[in-house]
């Protein structure tokens, strides 16, 4: 009987699915559950070349996985359940705790859903899942890969903020990072495609999609991170500011009078691409609107560039210089126009982009010859590094 693992990323809302067939590592089928515990829930399920797609009203998580359970065997994708070897679940925040990925049992469990103070919309959410795994599949080992994981291995110096330190003795106030498990996948493959060790590598990976973060990876260790003690800070983003001076918070909130959670919700939704340009969140739109003249996404744009050239620049100065910088992510993958702005005057520092290289949305070098440094697009895959994981875990 073929084994089949699940990867496994879920939202307050959402729930997103991968199965895999292992050792083959191929993706069977893949899909999505959205609007979970609102009326009108949307499920795609793709597989075979084909997609099913069902609305109904599914009220909680647990109900959602026993729905998509009982369709995976009707489609015939799954023909007997016990070709299920196990999930791999996905997990926002690991806190200190979970310094790399692990086997949940109940205290892990109990684990996740205390941190969640750290992740409030997503490590519930995950607890509930992963619950719901155990319960409808009990015996399956059940694996939580953490985006906080890979970033663990900061020294204090990187993760501790400039405040009172009793806040980080009292509170664990820190940098955490996130999209960890991008990171270390792009940065592991990046060093196959050089053909050298990770070990002796210094590597800056630029995971830019809607959320986006640069990482500095020293020997195959995160040692600095761009985003902070949740998401929000670091490079402009779709929606998100990135970093700013916390007292124009304080100004902005005087003169409009609202509160801080109105004002964090503006920093986090309404902010970064969407915010400066005004036409979208999305880098497609921003880029046909700056083609077509318009002035405001053409500084978002600049702006957009700038950040991650100045956190490329701050790396290069952590790390001692660099041997490879990799590019990931939907921006970072699909953006042509992106890389090169983000690396255009950077040839002092041992940067060369080839230009004709840089045309492709696939895994490819983009440097030239004599570029001391090499760049890379990766496109990065978090599932299949998850499936990875539940396998070694669970004994698969
Ligand atoms: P998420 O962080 O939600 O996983 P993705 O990694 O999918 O997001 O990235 C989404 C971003 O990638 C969007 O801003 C989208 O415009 C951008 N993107 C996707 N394709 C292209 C493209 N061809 N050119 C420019 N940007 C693109």
């Amino acid at each position: 009987m073929s084994k089949k693992v699940f990867a496994i990323n879920a939202g307050s809302s959402s729930l997103k699915f991968s199965i895999y067939e292992v050792p083959s590592e191929e993706v069977i089928s893949s899909g999505l559950i959205e609007r979970i515990g609102l009326a009108d829930s949307l499920v795609t399920i793709k597989y075979d070349g084909n997609k099913f797609e069902d609305k109904l009203d599914i009220a909680d998580h647990e109900i959602a996985i026993n729905y998509l359970l009982e369709k995976l065997n009707e489609l015939d994708i799954i023909a007997d359940y016990d070709e299920i070897a196990g999930s791999g679940h996905r997990i926002v925040a690991g806190g200190e705790h979970f310094k790399s990925s692990a086997l949940l049992g109940e205290e892990e469990i109990q684990k996740v859903e205390d941190l969640a103070e750290f992740a409030p919309l997503h490590n519930p959410a995950e607890a509930k899942v992963i619950r719901a795994f155990q319960k409808l599949l009990p015996g399956k080992p059940t694996v939580g890969v953490f985006d906080t994981s890979f970033h663990t291995t900061m020294p204090e110096k990187a993760y501790l903020y400039s405040v009172p330190y009793k806040y980080y003795e009292d509170y664990q106030a820190r940098r955490y990072g996130a999209h960890g498990t991008s990171h270390k996948y792009v940065a592991q493959r990046a060093a196959e495609l050089e053909g050298k060790n990770i070990e002796d590598l210094k590597i800056i990976t630029c995971h830019v999609g809607n959320g986006g973060s640069i990482t500095a990876v020293d020997g195959g260790k995160s040692v600095d991170t761009s985003m902070g003690f949740t998401p929000l800070a670091g490079i402009t983003m779709g929606t998100r500011s990135g970093d700013v001076d916390p007292s124009l918070l304080q100004y902005i909130m005087k003169k409009e009078n609202i509160d801080i959670d109105q004002m964090i919700n503006i920093l986090n939704k309404e902010s970064g691409l969407l915010g400066l340009s005004g036409v979208s969140s999305d880098m497609r739109d921003v880029e046909e609107a700056a083609n077509g003249g318009n002035e405001r996404a053409k500084v978002a744009i600049e702006i957009y560039y700038d950040r991650v050239k100045k956190y490329i620049g701050q790396y290069l100065a952590v790390l001692g210089g660099a041997d490879v910088i990799v590019f990931t992510a939907g921006v970072g993958e699909n953006s042509i126009t992106f890389r090169q702005g983000v690396l255009e005057g950077m040839e002092w520092a041992g940067i060369e982009l080839d230009k004709e290289a840089n045309q492709t949305r696939d895994e490819a070098k983009i440097s030239t010859a004599s570029s001391k440094v090499a760049v890379y697009t990766i496109p990065t895959d978090e599932e299949l590094m998850i499936v990875r994981d539940t396998v070694a875990l669970g004994n698969i």
